[in-house]
């Protein structure tokens, strides 16, 4: 405190003195007089800014001398490493000054720059861990990927730099692609650091991508503890996993097991489609169809889908269509004007051969949001009535032209998926999958299991036949 208000003061008195010279030089004119030893000197302007110059470097100088003066007089006094002190210490400040302009260059984007200066605080401070990080990132910035490896793998080889090599070395991986290799390096770096946020998403990420489900819900999980992710996100994405590990117990013939897990999923995630189809056919097969209604019904009201509408239709494979239309009430109240509602409870009238209520149950859908979908819908219902076939095949011939609705679209990519996976299949994003139209969606008609899912698809051809 005291030794920085000297300092002020001392540059306070410093500034005035030089105002107070330029001053007198100014109006003198004439230059500055000095007498040394009964000789008198006249200076000009110019020479007097000199003699000032030449003055201060005499300063620095003298207070340079007079450091290392004091170090000898220490190392004669017995205090041995004085000296060297001396030395080292000079050395280090220019050490840590080329280390600053690296930096600073690095900040920049002058790469090259960054280099030189990492080779010459290497040089002055001999202190691999501090300079291989600047050399490793001017190199990746140069594009020098090898020099960069190379300095990561240097960094594994002290316990205080190993995850700044391991970190180094899985992000190269991930950028070249080879998913296999950064997924060990990615379980190193949790091994060493488990609260760092950046390698737990990376190491979730691959491990949803080499589905190996159990290992991302345990990463999931220490994301949750180490207050990485907010406590519902955490709940879906631990559904998801779920879900997939459910369906690869499923395939692997652990049925019990598998439909345990899909009913856990749903009851994490109410509104994830697939878990709440899952779980349905969980709890049809354990005789407990209430529990199966209860969660599609739930999942209907946060999302109507065609899925759960399907897994509605299972769950009582023989009934007719008049039955079957009676039973979906439970299903259809619940968004009564949402319209996948709509263009079911038209299918379902179809069925019945019912076409009056079937155009009354579709509405001006075909009209106000036409899709591929609801214009097949109404060329159904108007051969149903018997209209011209002009008519019929003027909504076909619209169908073809008019949008698909809503579908599995990656958000983060944009591409259309057919069915629900955990994974986008082209970007490797996690739980991306959204349902809502496309965004420039790609005209063409799907299969007619696509367009007409119930009446084609299988959930009514038993009654139908
Ligand atoms: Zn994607």
């Amino acid at each position: 405190m005291l030794w920085s208000l000297l300092k002020i003061l001392f540059f306070v008195v410093l500034v005035a003195a030089l105002a107070y010279g330029a001053g007198l030089l100014m109006e003198t004119g004439s230059g500055l007089r000095v007498s040394v030893a009964d000789m008198e000197f006249v200076l000009g302007p110019v020479q007097a800014v000199i003699l000032a110059l030449l003055t201060l470097v005499g300063v620095w100088l003298l207070l340079r001398v007079a450091g290392f003066l004091v170090a000898l007089v220490r190392f004669l006094n017995g205090d041995e490493t004085a000296i060297s002190r001396y030395f080292s210490r000079s050395r280090e400040r220019r050490g840590f000054q080329a280390l600053a302009d690296g930096m600073l260059a690095l900040a920049s984007g002058e790469a090259r720059l960054a280099m030189s200066n990492a080779a010459k605080a290497e040089r002055f401070l001999r202190r691999p861990d501090l300079t291989n990080l600047l050399s490793a990132q001017a190199a990746e910035m140069l594009g020098d990927k090898g020099r960069a490896r190379d300095i990561y793998k240097k960094l594994l080889g002290d316990d205080r730099t190993r995850f700044v090599g391991v970190r180094g070395l899985m992000k190269q991986k991930l950028a070249e692609g080879d998913s296999e290799t950064a997924l060990k390096l990615a379980e190193k770096a949790f091994a060493l650091k488990p609260r760092h946020a950046e390698t737990q998403t990376a190491l979730l990420q691959l491990q949803a991508s080499a589905e190996d489900w159990k290992g991302a819900r345990k990463t999931l999980n220490a994301k949750l503890r180490h207050g990485n992710i907010p406590r519902d996100l955490h709940r879906r994405r631990d559904a998801i996993l779920a879900l997939c590990e459910a369906r690869d117990l499923m395939v692997d013939g652990d049925e019990p097991r598998a439909r345990d897990l899909a009913m856990e999923s749903n009851k994490l995630s109410p509104d994830l489609v697939p878990a709440a189809v899952m779980a349905a056919r969980a709890y049809n097969v354990q005789g407990r169809d209430k529990q199966a209604v209860r969660v599609l019904r739930r999942a209907w009201e946060a999302q109507p889908h065609p899925d759960l509408a399907a897994a509605f239709a299972e769950l009582v494979p023989e009934e007719t269509p008049q039955e079957r239309i009676q039973r979906f009430v439970a299903l259809t109240e619940v968004r009564p004007d949402d319209p996948e509602t709509r263009m079911l409870s038209a299918e379902l009238a179809i069925a019945a051969e019912d076409f009056p209520a079937a155009r009354k149950a579709l509405g001006d859908l075909a009209e106000r949001a036409p899709t591929a979908r609801a214009l097949a819908l109404m060329a159904a219902i108007e051969r149903g009535l018997g209209a011209d076939d002009e008519v019929v095949r003027g909504y076909l011939a619209k169908a073809i032209g008019a949008p698909q609705g809503p579908q599995w679209v990656c958000e983060s990519c944009g591409t259309v998926h057919s069915a629900w996976t955990p994974v986008c299949g082209h970007c490797s994003g996690f739980d991306t999958l959204a349902w809502k139209p496309a965004a420039a969606g790609p005209v063409g008609l799907g299969g007619a299991s696509d367009m007409l899912p119930l009446l084609v698809g299988g959930g009514f051809q038993k009654s139908a036949e």
